[in-house]
């Protein structure tokens, strides 16, 4: 038992909503949505609604049969001494749950976990939540330890250690070199003659640096759990932008990036009056390309920024940087049966670039199945006019793929949205392969 409070605490708590009023603070979505892959989500429509919605389908309760849902695990809320309680997703706030509250949850929807708490079935922010279990991270994995700026070496060390555990299954060498002339590595993990091949690449965008270890993590996880089949092979990015990574996670500018930085200031896209805080947003490779927009689909020369910056800037030609031409020659030189881009933040999938068949038919088929498991919500579109290494890998290669935005409100990812973020990807992977074996 444990998580039912009673009535009469629910009543207070209405009380209390009535009388101080409940906002979305809590989890309100930040302003510094990744602009390369924005979330549609924000302009979710407000509407409220009594009735409850079974968003997984599993649930169909009638009056005459009321069954209570079964929580699949149980979360206490963390942010605030109150968090809100919705009816719906996108609905105003019916109620609140206190910090002590546990919660059996139910779902991951979008930006929001489906949970059940005093008896009622509704909604709460999912960056609220940390699961009961404080062991919950020691029992999901071996050696990556969870933190929201795993380092570049952190990242090295991990892999030797998972080589180590499981010498049959792990290679690790390094797809090439970034600007700054480190190596970006490579996990392989299964084996090479397997029948399937799925690419994961993270951290693309430096200030993403938590995909790095959500990527590490996802492996040990399956690893550890002997959930590895034989006829597959996972080919590990967990870095992309390792000079990129760097120079957000320690808010520090080399020679190189002041060069940038007088572009900024220039076009006037940043005071520079917070070094610290512009170096942590970084999202550029180390001489301001966005790795993301030097693709050859879909490029076209400065639509936006017409010269290095600290995002957003094309290259003055598509593959001008070292880590797309790596991630280039890495994707071509073998037959992927699907790739993943994990990306921060919006709690979406992106699953379309251009018109081409079958791959759009079944990028999407994709990205309902991993919305299966993570609740992200499959959107068509990102917001840019391509270049992306998705865009790309489906126009050229024909390889179903997603970019997948985890996180909710902030990037870099904050400690209260890791949790979540992990028990909503840990399974990811396993869906994944699942998939391309019926497809
Ligand atoms: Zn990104």
């Amino acid at each position: 038992m444990g998580y039912f409070i009673t009535k009469k605490v629910l009543c207070l708590l209405l009380v209390c909503l009535v009388l101080v009023g409940c906002g979305k603070a809590a989890a309100s979505s930040a302003g510094n949505t990744d602009a390369t892959e924005e979330t549609q989500s924000d302009n979710a429509e407000i509407t409220i609604e009594t009735t409850t919605s079974a968003t997984d389908g599993t649930e169909a309760t009638t009056p005459e049969e009321e069954k209570a849902p079964v929580p699949v695990s149980f979360w206490n809320p963390i942010c605030n001494e109150f968090i809100s309680f919705f009816a719906t997703t996108g609905g105003e706030a019916v109620g609140q749950v206190p910090k002590g509250a546990t919660l059996g949850l139910l779902n991951w929807d979008g930006r929001y976990a489906r949970v059940i708490y005093n008896d009622q079935v509704g909604y709460v922010y999912s960056n609220c939540l940390k699961p009961v279990d404080a062991n919950y991270f020691t029992d999901m994995l071996k050696i990556v330890t969870p933190t929201t700026k795993y380092s570049y070496e952190q990242m090295q060390t991990d892999m030797k250690k998972l080589q180590a555990l499981y010498p049959q299954l792990i290679t690790i060498s390094s797809i090439g070199k970034t600007e700054m002339n480190r190596d970006i590595p490579l996990m392989v993990v299964g084996n090479i003659s397997a029948k399937y091949h799925i690419l994961v690449q993270g951290a693309m965008h430096g200030r993403e640096h938590f995909t790095a270890w959500l990527t590490m993590a996802m492996m040990d996880y399956i690893l550890k759990h002997n959930m590895l089949p034989e006829d597959l092979c996972y080919h590990i990015i967990p870095m992309s932008n390792p000079d990129g990574v760097i120079i957000s996670q320690t808010g520090k500018l080399e020679e190189e990036q002041m060069v940038v930085l007088d572009l900024d200031i220039e076009y006037g896209y940043t005071s520079g009056n917070n070094l610290t805080e512009y170096a942590t947003q970084w999202k550029a490779n180390a001489l301001g390309v966005d790795i993301n927009r030097n693709f050859i689909v879909g490029w076209i020369p400065s639509d936006e920024r017409p010269e290095p910056s600290c995002q957003r800037y094309r290259g003055y030609a598509p593959f001008s940087t070292s880590e797309a031409q790596a991630l280039r020659d890495y994707t071509t030189g073998r037959a992927f049966h699907a790739t993943l881009s994990i990306h921060s933040h919006g709690s979406v999938l992106y699953y379309q670039y251009g018109t081409k068949e079958p791959v759009n038919r079944l990028s999407r088929s994709l990205a309902q199945t991993v919305q299966g498991v993570t609740g992200y919500v499959p959107t068509a579109y990102d917001n840019t006019t391509g270049a992306g290494y998705k865009d790309w890998v489906m126009e050229e290669l024909g390889i179903p793929s997603l970019t997948v935005e985890i996180g909710s409100t902030t990037t870099p990812i904050v400690q209260q949205d890791i949790y979540n973020t992990f028990d909503r990807c840990r399974d990811m992977l396993p869906a994944v392969y699942k998939w391309l074996t019926k497809n």
